[in-house]
């Protein structure tokens, strides 16, 4: 088999922190709305949900009771979809961002460096990451790096050295966060080379921000890496189309895969993969 043919992993990343009715109708925000379009997703190829979690009034929140109530729902009507719940910072402040964790998801993202956002410094001071991560390491949560700047990348395969994070890694490349690193094919094939040559054993996936999101699933495909899409990211098919739903973005990703001879990873594959727990279904 060659490299090429290697079955892609597609996360679909459903809500995130910022997105909005008002800037795409179709983005899920309540715990109904997101099992909906998950189930969806999960049916057109997604076989990792990447979960934000919102208050009544659409603002991001830590809950764990409700993200304990999404984790259910989505196990119950998607059965075998890996379940990967955000810490990211938008949506509390130091430990609140891990009081999930004890939830036990199959896998939970973890940034371990810090760098700016659109508006703010997106802060993750070490003491915070090494808690985060023997939380995860307790809890058996597979983490996913968000790395948005290569220092993360190096960071990471330091904690994956020294114990205080599981191996084999699974990295992400964010790119196209304004004010952090762009969408640059150059620096992304920096990004794969110091991780193949630090962590010889790590999977990687890219995710690009806005219109940097299909680049991003381009670039990954065809590279055999794994891609992310949703409408955390990205709520648009093109500049003047909105998504009609997170299937439809999916579906998308699914085309490249085809289009590079790459088959699209089932759950139970991507699980293999990962080095998950099997589940029943
Ligand atoms: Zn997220």
């Amino acid at each position: 088999m060659s490299a090429s043919a290697e079955p892609c992993i597609i996360c679909v990343a459903i809500t995130g922190s910022l997105p909005t009715k008002a800037n795409n109708p179709a983005v899920p925000i309540t715990i109904a709305e997101q099992i909906e379009s998950t189930h969806e997703a999960f049916e057109a190829g997604a076989s990792i949900a990447h979960c934000h979690m919102r208050d009544d009034e659409g603002r991001p929140t830590s809950d764990p009771e409700r993200f304990a109530r999404l984790k259910e729902g989505l196990e119950r009507h998607c059965p075998g979809m890996i379940v990967q719940l955000s810490t990211g910072g938008r949506s509390g402040a130091g430990r609140e961002r891990g009081g999930m964790l004890p939830l036990r998801p199959d896998m939970a993202s973890l940034s371990v460096g810090s760098n700016n956002f659109p508006t703010r410094v997106y802060e993750n001071p070490p003491d915070l990451v090494d808690w985060l991560a023997a939380e995860m390491l307790a809890h058996d949560i597979k983490p996913e790096i968000e790395a948005f700047d290569l220092s993360h990348i190096v960071q990471a395969t330091r904690m994956a050295a020294d114990g205080r994070l599981k191996g084999p890694l699974y990295v992400q490349f964010v790119m196209g966060v304004k004010n952090a690193m762009p969408a640059d094919e150059a620096i992304l094939e920096i990004y794969i080379a110091t991780l193949k040559r630090l962590a010889p054993d790590a999977l990687w996936c890219a995710a690009g921000i806005g219109p940097a999101q299909v680049q991003l699933n381009e670039w990954a495909i065809a590279r055999g890496g794994h891609t992310r899409t949703g409408m955390e990211d990205n709520v648009r098919l093109d500049r003047d189309t909105l998504a009609p739903s997170n299937a439809a973005l999916v579906r998308r990703a699914a085309v490249i895969c085809e289009r590079h001879q790459r088959p699209v990873a089932t759950w139970q594959q991507a699980r293999q993969m990962l080095g998950l727990r099997s589940v029943a279904v």
